[in-house]
């Protein structure tokens, strides 16, 4: 299996392996990697999906992604270690919210949101990947919220890796800077910084862009954009698929930022899942769900919402999308990111519409209406969601046809996000036991200005010899 960026033209490719393309992240031309060709299910993992463990059918899922870059053992091992953090035995439970609509629920991971399920797996590979070649990583990433505690939680310990996440001072809840604070490993380190999110973004990005530096250093990514992040969630579509259906199509509802989570699920899709429809879920910062409906991209200021972790407007997996709108033709997936980035605005072509139109469809809800559904489904299934499952079961319920089998991605553990549960519901969910530990364990956090200099001496006194 070779990967391409997806601004690359045709017949002029850097043609990567994965090892390569898990270890850059991004690619030199500023693209996105994508597999060339897409494989097929393999018959075993659909006929014993029913009977597979998650963490086995993970690993068949995943080893043509993979390729040569580990042997079939080693990947399964590297797999199961992963998911032996979750709490649950199925790793990906499916609950049944009403007749025909399931919740897919992915945070039973060691940070309780669905970033764990890719993270876990791919601290792992690059730690795997570092030591065959006898070389360490520094992982340095901004979050303002999940990202930076899957990442940590899922680095805390790794020989090849030191990882240091830039969080802005104050501005994100208190359990989530308690998750990346009370880490007790001697690799990890929290950073506040005297700024905003973007600022934190804006740190990450001069590092990277400081060749020498980044060089040095053996600055790495984790961020979304990662590939090896969107073949692991590839896995719980097929997953929830075959567990529930056989060979009955199923329509995904899937509350979607960056549009990684749903990008997996078109893969899956792809790779020859039968799967009725892709919904994506927006919160008020909707540009995905605006560009199905009318076909242009348009950026809006980001707003706040209760669902943090999808506030954002420009969805950096949608290149992926692009590039097989545009057919592989990278030079035009450039042009048309470049006119966005340059104007705030980008249309695509009435048959490029009609393409995504066929595949996705999806719709918005604002904070009042999100609270309206967690408050409907607590009182008539005596369940607790988190605001962004409950954008997406908003919009799966909007949608619904008659007749169709829907699967809501449930991404937050409602004790993530307790105030807004309080809020819609008047009842606090129960906390699990590794989240209210947090509560009590020491904080170790540095505090730095929005410097960049002063942030890279600190990576630099962070880095293991
Ligand atoms: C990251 C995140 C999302 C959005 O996922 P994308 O891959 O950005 O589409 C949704 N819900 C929660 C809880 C998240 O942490």
């Amino acid at each position: 299996m070779r990967y391409v960026s997806t601004r690359s033209a045709p017949g002029r490719r850097d043609r990567l392996a994965f090892d390569d393309v898990l270890l850059a992240g991004l690619a030199a031309d500023g693209g996105l990697y994508v597999p060339e060709r897409v494989p097929e299910l393999p018959e075993d993992a659909s006929a014993g999906a029913g009977t597979l463990g998650y963490a086995e059918l993970a690993a068949r899922l995943m080893a043509p992604y993979v390729g040569d870059a580990l042997g079939g053992d080693e990947l399964a091992s590297l797999v199961a270690d992963a998911y032996a953090t979750f709490d649950h035995r199925d790793v990906c439970p499916l609950v049944e919210l009403d007749e025909d609509h399931w919740l897919l629920e992915l945070f039973h991971g060691p940070t309780f949101a669905f970033k764990d399920i890719a993270l876990q797996v791919v601290a792992r590979l690059f730690d795997h990947e570092l030591g065959r070649r006898g070389e360490r990583a520094m992982i340095v990433a901004a979050t303002s919220g999940d990202t930076g505690s899957a990442a940590m939680e899922a680095a805390a310990g790794r020989d090849r890796l030191d990882i240091v996440v830039l969080h802005p001072a104050g501005r994100t809840s208190e359990i989530q800077r308690r998750q990346m604070t009370t880490l007790d490993a001697a690799n990890v380190h929290a950073v506040a910084v005297d700024g905003t999110f973007d600022d934190c973004q804006d740190l990450v990005k001069a590092m990277f862009a400081d060749e020498a530096f980044r060089r040095d250093m053996r600055l790495a990514a984790v961020n979304s954009i990662n590939w090896a992040r969107v073949a692991a969630q590839i896995v719980y579509y097929v997953w929830a698929a075959r567990r529930l259906a056989g060979d009955r199509p199923v329509t995904f509802c899937v509350p979607t930022g960056n549009f990684g989570n749903v990008l997996a699920g078109h893969y899956a899709r792809r790779m020859g899942l039968p799967v009725g429809r892709l919904l994506i879920a927006s919160n008020t910062n909707d540009i995905l769900s605006r560009l199905i409906h009318t076909g242009e991209l348009a950026a809006h200021e980001v707003v706040p919402t209760l669902s943090p972790s999808m506030d954002i407007q420009i969805s950096s997996n949608l290149e992926r999308l692009l590039f097989e709108l545009f057919d592989g033709d990278g030079a035009a997936t450039a042009a048309l990111l470049a006119r966005f980035r340059a104007e705030g605005r980008a249309t695509l072509n009435s048959e490029q519409h009609e393409a995504l139109g066929a595949g996705f469809s999806g719709d918005r809800l604002d904070d009042a209406e999100t609270l309206e559904v967690m408050g409907r489904v607590h009182a008539e299934c005596g369940m607790l969601i988190d605001p962004h499952t409950a954008v997406g079961v908003g919009v799966a319920e909007r949608c619904r046809r008659r007749g169709e089998l829907m699967v809501s991605l449930a991404t937050a553990h409602p004790a993530k996000f307790g105030e807004a549960v309080v809020q819609a519901t008047g009842s606090a969910p129960e906390m699990p036991p590794a989240l209210a530990a947090v509560a009590d364990l020491p904080e170790r956090c540095t505090s730095l200005p929005d410097d960049v200099t002063a942030i890279k001496d600190f990576v630099r006194s962070a880095r293991r010899a």
